[in-house]
């Protein structure tokens, strides 16, 4: 549980900042959305089973469940009895109709190369993969990892694991050859799926040396595919263990029967982030993690045929999971695909993206968005934006004031921004706006997913209610929940469960305002106390990006003999403004402004990067640690180590 110290602490976090702008539908979106009767909130309220199970009804299945919940805290199995393939639900059911020539994804590389797969080129891609995993000795519960950058052959590939009931285990591109040994030898994976490079920024990431690197010693692995994609000379082949996928592919038959899975047969493995610490081997099965995708993919995209969606995320991330493979495919929608990074060969290179394949609809970070913020607003300026009638966030809370600059830079002042709140572990969005229905405030998630019900209670497990903060926990179950972390039964309960009984502990502090709408403040770790007062960093950070010299700021509290807790703050700015003593001090008297006094940092300093996770999220445990003169926690999961060298200095310097 969260140590509780000041005497007049109750153990909610306190609401700090005003946010009183809001944003109804705009008409001409309102009108022509999937969902525009609110009613369905009530009526999923009613009968959460019959809601999902009406998703379940637009899937498809080879033997229809016999029982669509089974809860037995902390394990939850969803249409049970029913038997399906995510495979032959993102594939060949399209293939019946005239989207089987309709393009799935539109594949563009960092060089500027692109590919595009129709549903009919993506479904024979797949069945040939699956049938060489075959060849290779691949079986129905085998764990496969995949270490792939962002092409094609990352979908094909997975889907093909699912087509014949082999988990995934995706691992993310940027990382290390240690941390990918430690993940394959926690799936204990037989065959690996790798290319000889990546490009990233004009530079090859050397993935199938990481491989080499990591396999050295004791390995389950015995086979390596490597798909050709940089053709960089020092990729050396290692006889009886390697084999090039185009070779492999060469020789396969064009068709491949799907597996039928049990609803609650595994579909993949995948690890969280590691921003509060060692990264979890999150399980995801089959039944209910497609319903819960489909679903949500749906109503929050407002998905149509005629849409070009992107998700910019990396696939090696859950985001990507979702919301790149499963949950569009699955909807038989147009995706786009992006090999590289936003700033390559020049600062407009998304926007130039959404111009040349029409974009309408945008899902991405609030670390790219606030990126783009500090870059200005003329890259986005250069290109025709037209196309876009949607945009979305997730992995982070969202500054106010960067949730108005995408409204109004990007989206042009007449594009719904969906907020979504989710975690690996949920697999699913839980807390969204519908964009045909919601009036959106800046900042906030708004409200639970039809037929998601959430809480918000205090330490002694007192639900807050209106105008309270305290701890986000769900108390019933939802379709794409995980079933566990992957071989460690007792971390699943230990991490999720104990901190109240038989209620999913999010680890997430939220506010909920006096309209019922969530606040998410971060995470519960990163609450700080400063004279019994509960401040979430959230909004202290939210107050000092209002100052329109600020791109971003992560704070941290810092031990103090007599507030308990002081603020300590990290700052970023934008490109044009020069830092100074001068705009520490405005930065001060902002915050007290913005949020009152207890709240001003008593340290400004100003950072050229923030550490963070290889997803982008800032890791303010490490800034703890050097704002404390600790030795750094783990770091393996942090983007660049350069980052917080760099900071450790600085601070030793100023102190
Ligand atoms: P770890 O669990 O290993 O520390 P992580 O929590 O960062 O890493 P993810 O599962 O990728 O790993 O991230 C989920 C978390 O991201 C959520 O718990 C929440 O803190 C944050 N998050 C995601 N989306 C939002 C959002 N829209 N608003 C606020 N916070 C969000
Ligand atoms: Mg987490």
């Amino acid at each position: 549980m969260v140590e509780n110290t000041g005497v007049e602490n109750t153990g909610s976090i306190e609401a700090l900042l005003q946010e009183d702008r809001t944003f109804p539908p705009p008409e001409a979106f309102r009108r022509q959305a999937n969902i525009q009767d609110p009613a369905i909130y009530e009526e999923a309220r009613r009968d959460p089973e019959a809601f999902w199970a009406g998703f379940a009804e637009e899937l498809d299945w080879f033997q229809k469940w016999d029982q669509v919940l089974d809860w037995k805290p902390p394990y939850a199995q969803w249409f049970l009895g029913g038997k399906l393939n995510v495979s032959y639900n993102c594939l060949d059911r399209h293939l019946t109709s005239a989207r089987r020539n309709k393009a799935a994804f539109i594949w563009e590389g960092e060089p500027g190369d692109r590919r595009v797969y129709t549903y009919k080129d993506l479904h024979r891609e797949v069945c040939q993969f699956a049938n060489g995993l075959k060849s290779l000795g691949v079986k129905k519960g085998d764990r496969v990892t995949l270490y792939l950058p962002m092409i094609p052959e990352l979908p094909i590939a997975m889907l093909a694991c699912a087509r014949i009931g082999a988990p995934h285990s995706v691992v993310f591109g940027g990382f290390s050859a240690e941390s990918l040994r430690g993940r394959i030898e926690d799936s204990q994976s037989r065959v690996l799926v790798t290319a000889d490079g990546g490009y990233r920024r004009g530079n090859i990431i050397p993935l199938k040396q990481n491989v080499d690197d990591s396999l050295t010693g004791q390995s389950p692995v015995e086979k390596v595919v490597v798909v050709r994609r940089t053709e960089h000379a020092d990729d050396k082949m290692v006889d009886g263990r390697d084999i090039w996928w185009h070779d492999l592919m060469a020789t396969q038959p064009l068709t491949c029967e799907p597996e039928p899975m049990d609803s609650e047969d595994m579909l993949y493995m995948l690890y969280t982030s590691g921003t509060t610490g060692q990264p979890k081997g999150i399980v995801h099965t089959t039944g209910g993690y497609l319903v819960g995708t489909y679903a949500t993919t749906k109503w929050i995209f407002d998905l149509k045929d005629e849409d070009v969606y992107w998700c910019t995320a990396d696939i090696g991330w859950v985001t990507g999971h979702s919301y790149i493979v499963y949950g569009p495919l699955a909807n038989g929608a147009t995706s786009v695909m992006y090999e590289g990074s936003p700033d390559y060969p020049d600062l407009d290179r998304f926007w130039a993206i959404v111009e040349k394949y029409g974009v309408t609809v945008l899902y991405t970070a609030p670390t790219a968005i606030r990126t783009f913020m500090r870059w200005g607003e003329e890259y986005p300026k250069r290109r025709d934006l037209s196309t876009l009638r949607l945009l979305g966030t997730v992995g982070e809370p969202i500054n106010p004031e960067a949730w108005v600059w995408y409204w109004e830079n990007i989206g042009g002042g007449r594009c719904p921004v969906v907020d979504t709140w989710w975690q690996t572990e949920t697999g699913m969005v839980l807390i969204t706006p519908l964009p045909g229905i919601t009036t959106l405030k800046p900042g906030s998630a708004t409200q639970p997913f039809p037929g998601i019900e959430v809480d918000v209670l205090d330490e002694a497990g007192n639900s807050v209610g209106p105008g309270g903060g305290g701890y986000l926990v769900l108390k019933k179950p939802w379709p794409a929940m995980l079933r566990g972390i992957y071989g460690d039964p007792e971390r699943y309960v230990q991490q999720y469960w104990s901190q109240y009984p038989d209620i999913y502990f999010t680890g997430d502090g939220v506010k909920i305002d006096e309209e019922g709408y969530y606040w998410l403040l971060g995470r519960v770790d990163d609450v700080i106390n400063v004279s019994a007062h509960r401040i979430s960093t959230m909004e202290v950070e939210s107050a000092l990006v209002d100052n329109p010299n600020v791109a971003e700021a992560a704070c941290i509290g810092k031990s103090h003999d007599i507030k308990g807790q002081a603020i300590v703050a990290f700052v970023t700015i934008k490109n044009h403004v020069t830092a100074s003593d001068a705009l520490i001090a405005e930065l001060k008297q902002h915050v007290t402004t913005k949020i009152g006094a207890m709240a001003r940092p008593d340290d400004i300093y100003f950072a050229a990067e923030l550490p963070k996770t290889r997803s982008g999220k800032i890791m303010r445990r490490l800034l703890r640690d050097v704002a404390e003169g600790r030795a750094l926690g783990d770091t393996t999961t942090l983007a660049d180590p350069a980052v917080v060298e760099a900071l450790k200095e600085q601070y030793g310097d100023d102190e």
